[in-house]
């Protein structure tokens, strides 16, 4: 057996395939999804050599099955997405997007907030920090669709929602102020921090509906 050679490399000696996850590290809780993708890789049996990689130019993009958007700062994530010359690029991405937080935000097509220039890959509208300020963070057990094992443990900090949705966009979970989590076919966004809580089921769920 192999032993992982790096923090950023996947372990598994056979069978499986070998897949890059883009991590775009322009700002926020880049190294925790690295971490946490970089696990995912090994359960779902992808093969050594699959790697987790900073994306922060277009050219890191290449090859990549994937992208994760982090959790952060969405008007400064968005600010850097733009200087990087990154917009374009991620909106036609031909992979995944695993989007949290403030990459959820990103995602939108609608928020009302001039300062994020939203990617508008799916048709929704977002509510930036509805919950209130960082002490109003909190954590909950959600229900997901599509997780038949039991709810998720989700951490919201800061978190947006999304208030509404188009016929296009599938909503996963909902809390009183809104929709929390949605995908559209090879998209996800979440307005929680799966990549905080050591549960990977939402990493496999988004990996496996890519194929991987
Ligand atoms: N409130 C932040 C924003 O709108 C998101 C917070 C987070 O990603 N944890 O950018």
């Amino acid at each position: 057996m192999s032993t992982p050679s790096g923090p950023m490399r996947c372990c598994r000696p056979v069978g499986g395939k070998i897949v890059k996850v883009g991590v775009l590290a322009l700002q926020g809780d880049v190294s925790e999804h690295i971490d946490a993708f970089f696990k995912a890789l090994a359960s779902c049996g992808c093969r050594e050599g699959s790697t987790v990689v900073e994306v922060r130019s277009p050219a890191d993009l290449a090859g990549c099955a994937a992208l994760a958007i982090p959790g952060g700062e969405s008007t400064t994530i968005s600010r850097l997405i733009d200087k990087n010359g990154l917009y374009e690029p991620i909106r036609t991405f031909p992979g995944g997007i695993f989007a949290t937080c403030a990459g959820m935000v990103l995602m939108a097509t609608d928020v009302a907030d001039p300062r994020v220039h939203t990617l508008g890959l799916m048709n929704m509208t977002v509510d930036r920090n509805a919950f209130g300020r960082q002490r109003e963070s909190f954590e909950v057990d959600i229900p997901v669709t599509g997780l038949l094992d039991g709810p998720f443990h989700a951490i919201f900090i800061r978190a947006p929602v999304v208030t509404a949705a188009g016929a296009d966009v599938q909503v996963l979970a909902t809390l009183d102020q809104g929709i929390v989590a949605a995908e559209k076919g090879r998209y996800l966004a979440l307005a929680f921090h799966p990549e905080l809580g050591g549960d990977l089921r939402l990493h496999e769920r988004f990996l496996k509906n890519l194929g991987i």
